[in-house]
């Protein structure tokens, strides 16, 4: 019998979930997202972020992150608005409804500065990569009151909740389900399969993507495309399984059937949401 706490999400699910532009819809309106990742040491996580952020269809992506990664975000996606950092707050960055805070960004004290600033905003903020270790170091970090999206693999979640990721990979769904009661927040497990976790709802598996997509920086491409999503107005709970959902279907989209990049995913999120339209 189907477990009536788990559900899968349907092409047609999306189609309905899915934010479209009306007619007198301006780019403000459409959604602003803002994304504080990279770092001089790491700088392509913050591309692909941004990337994957802009296929989705937020109307605009704010960037905001060290010279380094500035001057990439900058070079291959001039549509988005970049701030250069000099020190980490987000003060100048301008308004914005939601964030994506992590990829690539450093553990070090300037990146908790930032991570802190960002986190005291009032707006969703969807957690990744290493903003999932400064987390899990200061969990006081998410003490706030509106909504947190979380997006580890098991590695990372295993860290955040002091568990081991064999025992995490064996029960991914319990672990997911574990994870969203005791922290508050949404979880987006990533794996070869994900699930995604909210107190009181069903749990949400995936049923798109493929084996190809287990390569560097696709996870920073959903993270762009679920915070883009948010930014959309999706709630956490529809962000993630919304974008789990469009991204798998990218990477299948974007391999089939030989390898892919993670820039080619967000090459081929327009094709996913295309694929998922019914008309619109
Ligand atoms: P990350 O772990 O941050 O590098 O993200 C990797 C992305 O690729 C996530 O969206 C995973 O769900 C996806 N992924 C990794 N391995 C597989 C696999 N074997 N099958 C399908 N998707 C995968
Ligand atoms: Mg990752």
């Amino acid at each position: 019998l189907p477990d009536p706490d788990v559900a899968a999400l349907t092409g047609g699910d999306v189609d309905l979930l899915l934010p479209r532009p009306a007619n007198e819809s301006d780019k403000y309106r459409r959604g602003v997202l803002g994304v504080a990742a990279g770092s001089d040491l790491y700088t392509g996580a913050a591309v692909l972020a941004v990337g994957g952020a802009l296929r989705a269809g937020a109307g605009m992506v704010r960037y905001a992150g060290p010279r380094a990664p500035v001057a990439q975000v900058r070079r291959h996606w001039p549509e988005a608005v970049v701030t250069e950092l000099d020190r980490p707050s987000i003060d100048g960055v301008g308004r914005v409804q939601a964030w994506v805070l992590g990829p690539g960004l450093g553990t070090d004290d300037w990146a908790h500065e930032l991570a802190a600033r960002v986190l005291a905003s009032t707006v969703p903020v969807l957690i990744d990569a290493d903003g999932l270790t400064l987390v899990a170091r200061d969990r006081g970090l998410l003490r706030r009151s509106a909504p947190v999206l979380i997006t580890p693999h098991a590695g990372e979640l295993a860290r955040l909740i002091r568990a081991e990721r064999d025992d995490i990979e064996a029960a991914r769904l319990e672990y997911a389900r574990r994870a969203a009661a005791e922290l508050g927040v949404t979880v987006l497990l990533k794996g070869s399969t994900t699930v995604v976790a909210e107190d009181a709802r069903p749990v949400r598996v995936n049923v798109t993507g493929s084996p190809w997509l287990a390569t560097g920086g696709t996870g920073d491409v959903l993270s762009g495309v679920a915070g883009s999503l948010l930014a959309q107005g999706l709630s956490c709970y529809d962000a993630a399984s919304c974008g789990a959902y469009l991204h798998g279907l990218a990477g299948r989209l974007a391999a089939g059937g030989a390898p892919l990049t993670a820039a080619d995913v967000a090459a081929a999120v327009p094709a996913a949401i295309r694929a998922v339209s019914g008309g619109t």
